[in-house]
C-alpha cells in the first residue's frame, strides 16, 4: 500500500487520492478522491492496476464540477418489493449478450432450473449489438490474461458453434501486412504473441507469401516487405449469434425473462438466496452476473466490490453493400496504436466486414463516464474515417453509424469465478474484446465453476438425457437457387412475399422468427433475426410492413409495436386509417 501511495503523490501531487485495500487480502485497490477530467480518473485507475501485486481497481474517484451518471435502482426495487416473488429456479443468469446466452446454452444440458434476465427487450441489446463482429485471432492479446486463454480456446470451440447452431460463421483470417520498415519489428513481436497463446497456425511470411495469400494487394499497390498470417481470425454477426444460443437454450429448458432488471442481490449467512429484480424476485442458489457495463454494480449489490467497469465508447460506421470489401481475407497495413493515435487497450480497426458483405469502418476508442453514451458524434466519425485504409469508400457510403461501450476493467482482464465473499455468486465481467471470441470458452469455465461447487455441496447436476445442442438452421431466401426458392413458395406461400427489398427478406422468414422458441416482440428484434431493414434503406419501406405482421402475430395494437424498449413505439395515436371500422380492415 505504501509504495502506490508513494507513486500517487509523486505522480499526481496536486491531487487528494486516498489509496486503500481490499480487507480480504485479494490485492484490490480502492481510489477516491478528485480529479481534474475524466480521462484522468481513467488514467489514474490504469497506472495503478499496473503497479506490481494489484490484481484489480475499484475506481471511486470523481471530477470536479462533474456529475457522473449512475443508474439508480431505487425504483426497481420498489416496484421489486411491491410484486413479491416471481419465480424459483436453481441458476438465474443476469444479462443476456453474448456471455449471458453462451452461458445459458451451457447450463441447458443440466437438469437445473435456469433462468436467463435481461433488462431489454431481447437479447442482444448491451455490447453484443454494437461492434466489429470478429472472432479474433489471438495476435493482439496480453498473453498468460484470462482473455489470451479463453480467446485462444472460444475461436477453436467456433465451428462446432456454428455447425450446430446454424449461425454464418467466416473464418477468413487476417493478413497484417508491413510495408514501413518502421513497423517490423512490432509486427514480429504480434506473431511471437500468437505463438505464445498457442494461436492456430500463425505465420510471418514475406512480402511474396502475402501476395499469394491476397492477390489484390497488388491492384492496390500495395507492396509488402513482411506480413503476418493469422488463419484463425473469423466474421459473425453478433446478434444472429446470441439469438442461436438464446432460442437452443430455451429449446432446452431455460426460461427466458425480458424487460427485467436485477436491482438486488439477496443473501443470507454469505450466500445467494435469490435475486430483487424490478418484476419481483426470484430464489435461487446460483447468480452468474453476465452483465455487461453494469456487472461491477450487480457484484457490489452481492456485496463484492471488485471491480469497476470504465465504458469505453467505439463508433463504428457501416457501409453499402454496393461497395464490397477490397480483399477476401481480413486485410490490412499493420500501425501500431500510437501513430493511429487510438487506444492500445482497444483490439480493432483494420479492413473488417460482417458475413453479410458489409465494409465496417471503425471502431474508435474512447472512455465516456456514462455507461448508456452511445451517441455518435462527427468527431468520432472523422477519426474513423481517417484511420480507413479503403480508398473505394466515403461517407456517401455510409448506411448507418452506431456506437457501443465496451465494458472494460482496469485490469483489462476478464473477471471471472466465484465470489469468495458471497457463495453462490458467479462474476463474468469486464467481458470486453474479444469477448464474441471467447464467449464459448467462458460458458464451458463458468459450467466448469458451477459443476465443481455443485459437486463439492453434493447439490446433483446430472445430465438431461434429451438434451438437443443442435438448432435447425433458418431458412434464408436470399441464398436458395431459383428452383429452391420455387419449391419453398410452394410450401408456404409468405416465402413469396418479399417485405425487406433491400436486404430481399420473406415475410415467410419474418414468421419463422416470430414462431421461434424466443419470441422477438420488438422491430429491432425482427431485424437482428432476419435483417430485415439492415439494407440501404435501413427500414425506411419495411419498416411499417414488419410492425403489421408483429401486431398481427402478436395480437396487438399497431400502436403497441416497439422499435425496441419499452415506451419505444413508433405509433403514437390512431389516426385515420386505424380508428373505427377501418381498423379492421387494415391487413398485410
Ligand atoms: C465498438 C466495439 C467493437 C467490438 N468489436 C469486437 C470484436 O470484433 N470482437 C470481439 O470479440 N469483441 C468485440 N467487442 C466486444 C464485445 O462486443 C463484447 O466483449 C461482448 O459483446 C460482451 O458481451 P456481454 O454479453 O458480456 O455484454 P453485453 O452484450 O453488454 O450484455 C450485457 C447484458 O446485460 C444486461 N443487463 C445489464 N444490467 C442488467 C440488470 N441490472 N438486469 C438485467 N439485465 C442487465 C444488458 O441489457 C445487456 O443485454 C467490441 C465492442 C465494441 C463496443
Amino acid at each position: 500500500m505504501k509504495t502506490i501511495r508513494s507513486f500517487l503523490k509523486k505522480n499526481y501531487p496536486d491531487l487528494k487520492i486516498n489509496a486503500s485495500m481490499d480487507p480480504t487480502g485479494r490485492n484490490i485497490v480502492t481510489l477516491s478522491g478528485e480529479c481534474g477530467s475524466w480521462q484522468q480518473v481513467v488514467e489514474i485507475g490504469h497506472n495503478v492496476a499496473k503497479q506490481e501485486g494489484v490484481i484489480n481497481v475499484v475506481n471511486d474517484l470523481t471530477v470536479k464540477g462533474m456529475t457522473i451518471p449512475r443508474k439508480d435502482y431505487s425504483p426497481y426495487i420498489e416496484r421489486g418489493m411491491e410484486s413479491g416473488q416471481l419465480d424459483e429456479a436453481d441458476v438465474v443468469i443476469v444479462g443476456l449478450g453474448i456471455t449471458g446466452c453462451a452461458i445459458a446454452r451451457a447450463l441447458s444440458k443440466y437438469k437445473l432450473r435456469v433462468i436467463a434476465i435481461d433488462m431489454g427487450e431481447d437479447v442482444a441489446t448491451g455490447a453484443t449489438k454494437a461492434n466489429n463482429g470478429g472472432v479474433h485471432h489471438a495476435g493482439g492479446v496480453k498473453p498468460g490474461t484470462l482473455k489470451a486463454k479463453l480467446s485462444v480456446r472460444g475461436n477453436r470451440m467456433y465451428d462446432d458453434w456454428a455447425r450446430d447452431l446454424g449461425f454464418e460463421f467466416k473464418r477468413c483470417g487476417d493478413l497484417l501486412v508491413v510495408e514501413d520498415p518502421r513497423f517490423e519489428e512490432e509486427l514480429k513481436a504480434e506473431y511471437q504473441v500468437a505463438v505464445q497463446n498457442g494461436d492456430v497456425f500463425p505465420e510471418l511470411i514475406n512480402g511474396d507469401q502475402a501476395l499469394k495469400i491476397e492477390p489484390k494487394l497488388a491492384e492496390y499497390g500495395v507492396e509488402p516487405k513482411l506480413a503476418l498470417w493469422l488463419p484463425s481470425q473469423g466474421r459473425i454477426q453478433p446478434y444472429e449469434v446470441a439469438v442461436a444460443l438464446i432460442e437452443n437454450a430455451a429449446a432446452n429448458g431455460v426460461k427466458v425473462i425480458f424487460d427485467c432488471t436485477a436491482c438486488a442481490i439477496e443473501t443470507k449467512d454469505g450466500s445467494v438466496t435469490g435475486v430483487l429484480t424490478d418484476k419481483g424476485s426470484i430464489r435461487t442458489k446460483y447468480v452468474i452476473n453476465a452483465a455487461g457495463v453494469y456487472a461491477d454494480e450487480i457484484s457490489e449489490m452481492a456485496g463484492d466490490r471488485c471491480f469497476t467497469i470504465h465504458g469505453r465508447k467505439g463508433t463504428i460506421a457501416i457501409m453499402d453493400k454496393n461497395k464490397p470489401p477490397m480483399y477476401e481475407h481480413q486485410t490490412g497495413h499493420y500501425i501500431s496504436a500510437s501513430v493511429q493515435h487510438r487506444n492500445a487497450d482497444s483490439k480493432g480497426g483494420g479492413m473488417e466486414f460482417t458475413p453479410a458483405g458489409n465494409i465496417l469502418i471503425g471502431p474508435s476508442a474512447t472512455e465516456v463516464p456514462d455507461k448508456e453514451d452511445v451517441e455518435t458524434t462527427g468527431e468520432e466519425l472523422e477519426f474513423i474515417m481517417r484511420i480507413n485504409e479503403n480508398p473505394d469508400v466515403s461517407t456517401a457510403d455510409i448506411i448507418r453509424i452506431y456506437a457501443g461501450i465496451r465494458p472494460a476493467d482496469y485490469s483489462e482482464d476478464y473477471v471471472i469465478g466465484m465470489s469468495p465473499l458471497t457463495h453462490g455468486f458467479i462474476n463474468v465481467g469486464a467481458i470486453q474484446s474479444p469477448g464474441l471470441g471467447a464467449s464459448p470458452a467462458i460458458a464451458e469455465m463458468v459450467e466448469n465453476i458451477l459443476f465443481d461447487d455443485a459437486t463439492k455441496l453434493k447439490f446433483p447436476m446430472p445430465r438431461k438425457e434429451n438434451y438437443n445442442p443442435v438448432r435447425e438452421k433458418k431458412v434464408k431466401f436470399r441464398e436458395l437457387s431459383r428452383e429452391e426458392q420455387d419449391k419453398l413458395i410452394e410450401q408456404r406461400p409468405e416465402y413469396g412475399h418479399v417485405i425487406c427489398r433491400c436486404e430481399t427478406i420473406t415475410e415467410g422468414e419474418i414468421l419463422d422468427a416470430i414462431q421461434s422458441p424466443v419470441i422477438p416482440t420488438s422491430i429491432d428484434a425482427i431485424k437482428r433475426r432476419t435483417r430485415a431493414g439492415m439494407g440501404r434503406c435501413q427500414g425506411g419501406f419495411c419498416q411499417p410492413r414488419v410492425l403489421e405482421i408483429l401486431a398481427r402475430e402478436l395480437g396487438l395494437d399497431w400502436i403497441e409495436v416497439n422499435l425496441n424498449k419499452k415506451g419505444s413505439n413508433i405509433l403514437k395515436s390512431d389516426n385515420r386509417i386505424m380508428n373505427g371500422q377501418n381498423r379492421d380492415k387494415r391487413g398485410v
